[in-house]
């Protein structure tokens, strides 16, 4: 089963876009997954082939038809799960993303101007999701955003590259700090700790440093993951590795 992406937009020139290239772009070109657009204007029934009208109550922008939508998704069916970009949807997490990519594949509605008529979530099976708290112009990147997450994570994409479990929000934490040659830096150097060839250290080093930048930078996560409410941010330094070890 090759998991199948179909994105229902205004611009269908804006796909396969960034996913055309590197791994993803690859991995489209060897079959391991597939991309369909279908341009929701085809849709419109009237003789302007509108696809949008004010905002009920009044107010700025325009909102996509529930029609014109219901009827654009229709045409796809919901064999997939039937996603729509919205910044109002349920925030996009790496579990779900993980579930996409599990299963058949997914299709994207992919939001204008002021986004979508209420009433297609009521009528349909497609559930909104959002990509973060910041508003796009359109969710055409927003899709390319939760395609580029899912494809990473297909069988064959990315090969030993994507080893996964380590990665950060896999574990609930963000991942380690990495570095790479060259040893020093502007005067600054690989962690020593790195270069031990000591791989129990490295690994209780690399868990040390993912918990305390989860702690750190996303109090968020870090509370999720344990369950303890951080009230103030702790410096990193507070660990001494060396003495620790
Ligand atoms: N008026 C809407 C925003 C519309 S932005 C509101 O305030 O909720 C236009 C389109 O861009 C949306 O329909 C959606 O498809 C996409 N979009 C914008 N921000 C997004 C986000 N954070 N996540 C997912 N899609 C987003």
């Amino acid at each position: 089963m090759v998991f199948a992406a179909t994105a229902l937009t205004l611009y269908p020139e804006m796909f396969p876009g960034p996913l055309g290239f590197s791994l993803a772009g690859r991995g489209l070109r060897e079959g391991r997954w597939t991309l369909e657009t279908v341009q929701i204007r085809d849709f419109a029934t009237d003789k302007h082939r509108s696809v949008d009208d004010t905002p009920a109550g009044g107010g700025a922008g325009m909102v996509l038809r529930a029609d014109v939508l219901a009827a654009a998704c229709d045409s796809v069916g919901y064999d997939r799960p039937m996603l729509a970009m919205s910044p109002r949807g349920r925030p996009l997490t790496q579990a779900r993303v993980r579930e996409l990519a599990a299963g058949p594949g997914v299709s994207i509605l992919c939001g204008r101007f002021e986004g979508f008529d209420e009433r297609l979530f009521e009528g349909r099976p497609i559930e909104a999701v959002s990509i973060g708290d910041y508003v796009l112009s359109g969710g055409e990147m927003a899709a390319l955003v939760l395609l580029d997450a899912c494809v990473r994570l297909l069988p064959g994409v990315m090969g030993a590259a994507s080893s996964g479990d380590e990665e950060s929000f896999e574990s609930g934490l963000l991942e380690y700090p990495q570095f790479t040659r060259p040893v020093e830096w502007e005067g600054r150097t690989i962690p020593e700790v790195l270069r031990s060839g000591d791989h129990a250290r490295i690994a209780a080093w690399r868990r040390q440093m993912a918990e305390t930048d989860t702690r750190l930078r996303r109090p968020d996560l870090w509370e999720r993951h344990t369950g303890v409410r951080v009230s103030l941010p702790l410096a990193r330094g507070d660990e001494d590795w060396d003495e620790q070890t």
